[in-house]
């Protein structure tokens, strides 16, 4: 009996340990950030690894739309209703990409945001399908991660339309 106790307590202290380990990575591990090397949400040194390797390494839903700048479909990704304080990273690379403060309803279907960390990504012309759009890319890794658009609300007026699997986050509860 004394012997089942001290493996219960045993048990009781390491689950506990394990839910206070600073590690959150291995909380917030996911099918994507798990066995790709690059992924970190703190080292910003910029990436050039070839689409092959990309390949190797990411879900195949992730590396469509990051390395193929394919959209998925709307109404479907899983921050598009989705409100919980914390930060936007990329799921490629794990660079910062988003506050949740900057995160507002909008009914496109896509995640939307008004504003993106200025480190976290870089614009380019996108003419694709006859439209004249401006495209959002991962500064870090150059992922493809949406597109911005000059109709969102105050205090930029734009539209960051993001797609859900491009983001990785991280709630503010976890981070402590
Ligand atoms: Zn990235």
């Amino acid at each position: 009996m004394r012997f089942l106790f001290l493996i219960l307590t045993f048990t009781f202290l390491q689950t506990c340990s394990q839910t206070h380990q600073p590690v959150k990575s291995s909380i917030m591990e996911n099918s994507t950030t798990k066995n790709n090397p690059y992924f970190s949400r703190t080292d910003r040194t910029k990436l050039t690894i070839p689409n092959e390797e990309w390949k190797k390494i990411l879900d195949p839903e992730l590396y469509a739309v990051a390395r193929e700048a394919a959209t998925e479909r709307p109404h479907t990704g899983k921050f598009n209703v989705f409100d919980e304080r914390g930060e936007y990273y990329c799921a490629v690379c794990g660079n910062h990409l988003f506050r949740s403060d900057a995160k507002f309803a909008s009914t496109c279907g896509w995640p939307s945001f008004f504003e993106a960390d200025k480190e976290g990504v870089i614009y380019k012309r996108d003419t694709s399908y006859g439209m004249e759009r401006i495209e959002v890319l991962c500064k870090r890794c150059n992922s493809h991660l949406g597109h911005v658009f000059n109709d969102g609300p105050k205090p930029t007026g734009v539209r960051f339309c993001m797609n859900s699997v491009s983001l990785d986050f991280v709630g503010d509860s976890k981070e402590k």
